[in-house]
């Protein structure tokens, strides 16, 4: 499609050339533009070709004929696949993972299976459970975590752009911890980072990501921080959940944008369905129009359900991925998942949707501290997998990770896909 709009562009360029006129291509467009404010007449052409469509407009100014051609492909709908994964979750052997025999850190094994799918995204998503200032105060595992800034390292070299960084764990070094992971963050301006916020003003920019005129507003919050208050005079500091604020950034958020996704840091820990507190929100933004729902925390999958309120708007909710990557040593706790959502822009309507969503359970190689794909993971590999050694998983493998998946996802999860993969339009 690319190549064909280079045809035409070129095409165009040639045509605009070959004019009896001395106007530039933006020249060109300029007088497009306001061809309506200066009442020219216009005579327009559309010529289907290939599935491309080409619009010629003609028009009529003091005798010279200027010729405009304006290139748009059939295909009008603009088209967006986002895709996000769970918690990364750096416990003692998941650090000690990445330490190299020179003695520096390298954590890009985290995402080498997943790497062919990150390529097909335009909007990628990563839950950064823990602070990244290890450099600044020394790694820490559980309870309180610091993870080495070479974990975020990892993330942009396997192409994440969007990081979210609301989670219970994002005070557990402090405020001055929280700062040094912003001041790490700030060598990548391109990366949003969500959740956590430098001023007041940072907090109440909405994050909106724009491909070619379809905007999609991302937000994120935690439901708290552990008990680790914010410091009073920065309440701003961490996106904390909370219905006024909630509403007021989401109808911010429809204002600015097509399409909005709420990121939650929420749940109960090891459960597969959602509580009374995730019901509360979901309830909250599907009456609000929020289009599409990302959870994360409980540290196990939960199931997906689409929703639709009172005005028949559709919000998707996928309640937790689960874990990418951790050190957790039960069997469920290894099970996450990778959302895939592909979503559109109608231009003739202005309407945006979700067309279709998948999740593809994801499963963390305990040892490597790397993930797979459900669809690629084998016997094999269960039999490598660290996990398999622990009390109560002598009976891990890829029989019991199905069954999970199914018992979880319900009858939306194919086990010979070994996905959940569903076409809404
Ligand atoms: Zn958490």
């Amino acid at each position: 499609m690319k190549k064909d709009k280079l045809f035409y562009m070129l095409l165009s360029a040639l045509l605009l050339t070959s004019c009896s006129n001395n106007y530039s291509y933006k020249e060109q467009i300029a007088i497009e533009n306001n061809n309506h404010e200066n009442n020219k007449k216009e005579k327009i052409t559309q010529i289907e070709k290939n599935n491309e469509e080409e619009t010629v407009t003609q028009i009529e100014d003091n005798n010279d004929y200027i010729y405009v051609e304006q290139v748009e492909e059939l295909e009008e709908n603009e088209h967006i696949d986002l895709l996000a994964i769970g918690d990364v979750l750096v416990h003692e052997p998941v650090y000690k993972s990445g330490i190299q025999s020179d003695g520096t850190l390298n954590y890009d094994h985290f995402f080498y299976n997943i790497q062919s799918d990150l390529d097909e995204a335009e909007i990628k998503i990563v839950n950064q459970e823990t602070i990244l200032a290890a450099s600044h105060y020394g790694f820490s595992s559980y309870p309180r975590f610091n993870a080495p800034e070479e974990v975020g390292e990892a993330e942009v070299n396997a192409g994440f752009n969007v990081i979210l960084h609301a989670t219970n764990h994002t005070m557990d070094k402090g405020e001055k911890a929280v700062y040094k992971t912003m001041e790490f963050w700030d060598n990548y301006p391109e990366k949003a980072v969500l959740g956590i916020n430098e001023k007041e003003e940072d907090q109440n920019n909405i994050y909106i990501y724009n491909q070619n005129g379809f905007k999609v507003a991302l937000l994120n919050y935690t439901y708290g921080t552990n008990g680790i208050p914010l410091p009073s005079d920065k309440p701003y500091l961490v996106n904390l959940m909370d219905k006024e604020r909630i509403t007021k950034d989401v109808k911010l958020a429809q204002e600015q944008a097509d399409f909005v996704v709420v990121l939650l840091h929420w749940g109960t820990e090891y459960q597969y369905t959602p509580d009374n507190y995730q019901k509360e929100y979901t309830q909250l933004l599907s009456d609000l129009g929020v289009d599409l729902v990302i959870g994360t925390h409980p540290h196990v999958l939960e199931n997906i359900e689409v929703i639709t309120n009172s005005k028949g708007h559709q919000m998707l909710v996928y309640y937790s991925l689960g874990n990418y990557v951790s050190g957790q040593t039960k069997k469920d706790r290894v099970v996450g998942g990778m959302a895939k959502v592909s979503i559109e822009k109608d231009y003739k309507t202005n309407e945006s949707y979700i067309t279709e969503y998948e999740l593809d359970p994801i499963v963390t190689q305990q040892g490597e501290y790397t993930a797979y794909k459900l669809e690629d993971y084998t016997d094999e590999l269960a039999n490598q997998n660290r996990i398999k050694y622990k009390e109560g998983c002598s009976n891990f493998n890829v029989e019991y990770i199905n069954d999970l998946c199914s018992d979880i996802l319900g009858d939306d999860f194919s086990k010979s896909e070994q996905k959940v993969k569903v076409r809404l339009k």
